[in-house]
């Protein structure tokens, strides 16, 4: 046979390496968020999430996606959802390493440190972690109803995976997920239809039935959920658990899973409701208030989902370039290619400086009320910004592998995976808009919103002649709560500076400049790869690389 050619130029990819140990942003952003969190166990998960064991699961996951099975070969319903091997592989890692619930067993810096390995997982994965971020974030609602909390709080924060369609109470670990959004409304979840009767009281508190439909309903294996439906006083919370007390199957009918554009290994139903036993939580006709407890949590969740993927792009991309030569040198060291691996540097450091000051505030919150309301102001903006980033830096960040970055390659082709999840964090559990509006409605409360914001950014107070001008234009801004269609504009302006802000404290000199200098003294286009070519290009990509 003729020999056609060689193949050479071209990278060896990204495998074996820990994916913890390797992402200085990252580590520099605990040291100051969480200064005496032993890292011991997010190193090891590092090194697991950057196997190449791992790197098949994830791969076969999203190839072999999850089937619905509505009925038995005898015709009866049994609504249930099977999963290829490896994503209960990927599952069963998650929840090893207590990344679904770990942080209400309390500890120092328990939600940061949660934080940091959802971040890396999500690096690996970022579909499976849907019901692992719906599980973590449940519990606070779940107090609403203080009888099924002793009951399944154990269960809902156990490392245990349990995959099985038995009875919760056969388990020593469960999952659970949300409903809120139907066919008429989702940022709007007033026009629920969903009705609930009330039928009676038992152990777990008030029971309903409840008629109707959800359209959008991720992990609908879980072993229950958090739903909205109306009842006599208005939109109220309910917990629907797939098997009744009496040990017989709620009615959740399943009536079909999402075609999606990405989010694959995910299963995301259309889900009936055929008067299925549920349980109120929290007060009837208190059900949004009571089920945003959970929502502000994976917005949270968002916002580090966002930034894990972002920094797994700029991996590739450096990886990448670092490997393939044009034009008589590696891609990394063209000039032009550096400003565009900078810049996606700078926007991946902000990003995960922010998500993990915002992680901070939910561990300290309680305690301090500055962190209480950095927690109430960071989360729609983080969500907002990081998210909306998200898409035009992952489409960046593929076009620097040239076409083998838009290659799915029987799912090997991880830039491809990232790109179709990135619109995904910014569209569910609040898309942009709404994000920004709900930071107004925190602004409208009035208080002490814009003095808690000056003292965030008192620290890079001096530090750069754009930062100082920048931020002393915003505390006025938030204190007047412009109006709704200003409401993008601030959300942004509030992140950037605070992301400016971070970085002073715990990112080098470099970073902080060309942050201050491309997006708050404005010297920058609108695509990346526009920086100042006088910016200390090389201090920046070297500390992104992916080298330990
Ligand atoms: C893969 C996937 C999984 C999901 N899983 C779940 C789940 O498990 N449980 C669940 O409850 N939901 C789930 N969702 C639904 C998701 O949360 C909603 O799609 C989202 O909240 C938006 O609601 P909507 O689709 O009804 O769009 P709409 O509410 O119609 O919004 C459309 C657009 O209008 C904007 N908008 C709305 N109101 C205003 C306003 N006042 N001013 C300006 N702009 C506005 C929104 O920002 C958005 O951009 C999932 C969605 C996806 C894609």
């Amino acid at each position: 046979m003729d020999v056609t050619h060689e193949v050479f130029n071209q990278p060896t990819p990204l495998t074996n390496i820990n994916l913890f140990a390797t992402n200085r942003a990252l580590r520099d952003a605990l040291r100051f968020n969480a200064p005496k969190l032993d890292t011991a166990e997010l190193e090891q998960l590092g090194a697991v999430l950057g196997s190449a064991g791992m790197q098949a699961h994830a791969r076969l996951a999203n190839v072999h996606t999850p089937q619905l099975r509505t009925h038995d070969r005898f015709g009866r319903r049994i609504d249930t959802v099977e999963f290829h091997p490896s994503y209960h592989a990927l599952m069963g890692l998650a929840t090893s390493a207590g990344l679904h619930g770990t942080p209400w067993a309390g500890g120092a810096h328990a939600h940061v440190r949660r934080a940091a390995g959802f971040t890396l997982f999500t690096e690996l994965e970022p579909s499976t972690l849907c019901p692992i971020s719906m599980t973590y974030a449940v519990t606070p609602a779940l107090q609403g109803n203080p009888a099924i909390a002793a009951e399944w709080g154990p269960r809902l924060t156990s490392r245990a995976y349990d995959p099985r369609f038995v009875p919760a109470s056969q388990k020593p670990g469960v999952a659970m997920g949300m409903g809120m959004t139907e066919k008429q409304g989702g940022s709007d979840v007033r026009a629920n239809t969903t009705e609930a009767t009330h039928e009676g009281r038992d152990a777990w508190g008030e029971r309903y039935r409840l008629v109707g439909h959800k359209w959008f309903f991720s992990a609908p294996m879980c072993d229950a959920f958090l739903v909205l439906a109306q009842a006599k006083a208005g939109l109220s919370c309910f917990f629907l658990p797939r098997w009744q007390p009496d040990g017989a199957v709620n009615a959740i009918r399943i009536q079909r899973l999402k075609d999606k554009l990405g989010n694959k290994a995910n299963a995301s139903s259309e889900v009936e409701f055929h008067g299925a036993q549920a349980w109120l939580v929290g007060e009837e006709g208190r059900g949004v208030p009571q089920i945003l407890e959970m929502g502000t949590l994976t917005r949270l969740d968002c916002a580090l989902g966002t930034s894990g993927l972002m920094r797994q792009a700029l991996a590739q991309a450096l990886n990448h370039t670092a490997q393939r030569s044009a034009f008589g040198k590696p891609l990394i060291a063209q000039p032009l290619m550096r400003n565009v691996l900078a810049d996606l540097a700078l926007e991946s450091e902000a990003a995960t400086a922010l998500s993990l000051r915002l992680a901070r505030a939910f561990d300290a919150a309680a305690a301090d009320e500055h962190e209480a309301l950095m927690r109430r102001l960071l989360t729609p903006i983080a969500k907002f910004w990081i998210c909306k980033r998200g898409s035009h830096f992952a489409q960046e960040a593929m076009e620097c592998l040239g076409g083998n970055g838009y290659v799915e390659e029987g799912g090997e082709g991880v830039m491809a995976r990232i790109y179709r999840e990135m619109p995904l964090n910014s569209i569910w559990e609040g898309a942009g808009n709404i994000m920004a509006l709900d930071l107004l409605r925190a602004l409208r409360k009035g208080g002490a919103m814009a003095d808690a914001l000056e003292h965030e950014l008192a620290p890079a107070r001096g530090a750069h002649a754009a930062f100082d001008r920048f931020a002393a234009a915003l505390p006025a801004r938030v204190d007047e709560a412009t109006g709704e269609a200003d409401a993008r504009r601030l959300a942004q302006d509030v992140a950037l500076a605070v992301q400016a802000a971070l970085l002073r404290q715990h990112a080098p000199a470099a970073v902080f400049d060309a942050f201050c200098v491309s997006r708050l003294a404005g010297d920058w286009g609108q695509a990346f790869g526009t920086l100042p070519s006088r910016l200390d290009f090389d201090s920046i990509i070297a500390r992104a690389m992916p080298q330990p």
